[in-house]
């Protein structure tokens, strides 16, 4: 018999694309009335990330750091705003077998290094109601 696990995945953060990461910064700073506690270039990725905390959850700001980034394409596309959601994985590659063999569709299906020392993987938005959806694990 199979056993079924309690889907257990916590909100890890949501991403946010921004166009300009000073004046985003600048207002997150009022909004949450605190300031960033890391800003870190992504270069894979072509991004500048800055995070905030926020209770148990964090907020990832993205700015395109050139025009091949996947930030400036979806802000041509669709403007500043919701990017993705994050959710934090014990196991990221158990994580992938799961949910390929339930016919997810991922963007990339080996994890890469992201932003605040994670290995990340993206579902792709079409196996997923059109939310982008990354699964992140610590690395240790
Ligand atoms: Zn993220």
């Amino acid at each position: 018999m199979i056993k079924k696990i309690e889907l257990n995945m916590k909100i890890e953060h949501i991403g946010i694309a921004v166009k300009n990461a000073e004046v985003s910064t600048q207002l997150f700073n009022t909004l949450f009335n605190t300031t960033p506690y890391k800003e870190e270039e992504v270069l894979s990725e072509n991004v500048k990330t800055i995070f905030y905390k926020t209770g148990e959850t964090k907020v990832e700001l993205l700015q395109a750091t050139n025009s091949e980034s996947a930030i400036a394409k979806f802000i041509d596309k669709k403007g500043e705003g919701m990017h993705h959601i994050a959710f934090a994985v014990e196991d990221i590659y158990a994580e992938i077998t799961r949910l390929k063999a339930a016919g997810f569709v991922f963007v990339n299906e080996t994890p890469k290094q992201g932003a605040d020392n994670k290995l990340i993987v993206f579902l792709h938005p079409k196996s997923s109601n059109g939310v982008l959806l990354e699964l992140c694990q610590d690395i240790k």
